[in-house]
């Protein structure tokens, strides 16, 4: 059976990348996956596991900044699957589907997460035919109660309708994209119980249901010793290897400035502009090769000094990989789990829990 959250891609570049990594070579000829491109670090809701610090003013991305970004690294970005979120609700973008479009036309595959406030009708009949290949709907909780110790500012049963609603319109148009996935976090305020979540979802017509462990953003979420799920393992701070992002993957602020990895919400690690500089200028300039170096070094600071998420990120996940493909390397294609994943699955496929 073939469960979880991400799809095997690009295993060519990543050999590439590993190699570098493993030689810690502080400037990888190999250019990163793009994770995120985000379009806005606006929210409408304001998630007790969302650190929000006010430090990065609110923006949204520029949609001719964004064409000549597809223009000039488009043959970078073919056949990437791209988060167009990071620290905040995509769907507040004004120009939310023709930047899907524009992402989908250049030969990346979109893929989006929302907290599903603000799929109307509208949005979601549009995004069906954008473009988009992938859409997570983050609905923590299963009841008012439980979804409001987490999601603040939403409301349960509207968000429940639109997602279903969703998956009606899709079936009604006879759509194939984009495939589905419900999420929602196991942590201190929803652990008791967290199997009606799943229970709710099964029938649904969603493609996967994930099940995942609140990150700590390398220590910036607020009041993390209440939300985390209980025993849930951490990753050493100290005596460990530079952080793999570092080698194969970055994410692009909505004012076109690069940070290190999903940590980084607020962007203060930037390491260059794509306004001012190309992709190659940034991956392999001063400020990366620099940071590189340093942890090649074990010298971790900033908010890697205090971070436990590069563990999901590095190679030796991999390893764990080859028990969901039957004990051969994943392959291209391949839909495998990840670190913070608890249980996840897949349509008619059941439930796979750790
Ligand atoms: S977790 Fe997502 S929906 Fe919640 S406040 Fe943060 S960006 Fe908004
Ligand atoms: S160590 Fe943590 S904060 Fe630093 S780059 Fe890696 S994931 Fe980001």
């Amino acid at each position: 059976m073939r469960v979880d959250s991400f799809m095997v891609t690009g295993l060519d570049r990543w050999a590439a990348q590993h190699e570098a990594y493993r030689a810690r070579s502080p400037a990888p000829s190999q250019l990163p996956r793009l994770e995120c491109l985000e379009l806005t670090n606006d929210c409408n809701l304001r998630c007790a596991m969302c650190p929000r610090s006010g430090a990065r003013p609110v923006g949204y991305l520029d949609l001719g900044f964004l064409g000549r970004l597809l223009e000039r690294e488009g043959r970078w970005l073919q056949g990437q699957h791209v988060w167009l979120h990071f620290h905040g609700e995509p769907l507040l973008h004004p120009r939310l589907l023709e930047a899907v479009r524009l992402v989908r036309a250049a030969g990346a595959y979109p893929r989006l997460s929302t907290n599903c406030t603000l799929l109307t009708p509208e949005v979601s009949r549009g995004l069906i035919q954008s473009g988009l290949s992938y859409l997570v709907f983050s609905v923590d909780g299963w009841s008012p109660t439980t979804h409001r110790a987490l999601r603040r500012g939403s409301d349960f049963e509207a968000v429940t309708a639109n997602v279903l609603q969703f998956l009606r319109f899709r079936r009604e148009m006879g759509a194939t994209e984009p495939l589905t996935q419900v999420q929602f976090l196991d942590a201190g305020p929803t652990h008791e119980g967290i199997d009606r979540a799943w229970e709710l979802w099964a029938d649904s017509g969603v493609d996967f249901i994930n099940i995942r462990r609140i990150s700590s953003r390398a220590g910036q979420v607020r009041g993390w010793r209440r939300l985390r799920l209980p025993g849930a393992p951490a990753a050493a701070t100290k005596d460990r290897p530079p952080c793999w992002w570092l080698w194969h993957a970055t994410v692009v602020l909505c004012d076109g400035r690069v940070a290190p990895c999903c940590c980084d919400l607020e962007g203060s690690m930037i390491l260059g502009d794509l306004r001012h500089q190309s992709l190659a200028e940034v991956w392999g300039g001063p400020a990366y090769r620099r940071l590189r170096q340093r942890q090649a070094e074990g010298r971790f600071e900033g908010l890697c000094a205090r971070c436990e998420d590069w563990l999901g990120y590095h190679p030796s996940e991999w390893e764990r990989l080859r028990k969901y493909a039957g004990g051969a390397p994943p392959r291209q294609g391949d839909v495998v789990r990840v670190h913070n994943i608890v249980a996840v699955g897949r349509r008619g496929a059941g439930r796979i829990a750790e």
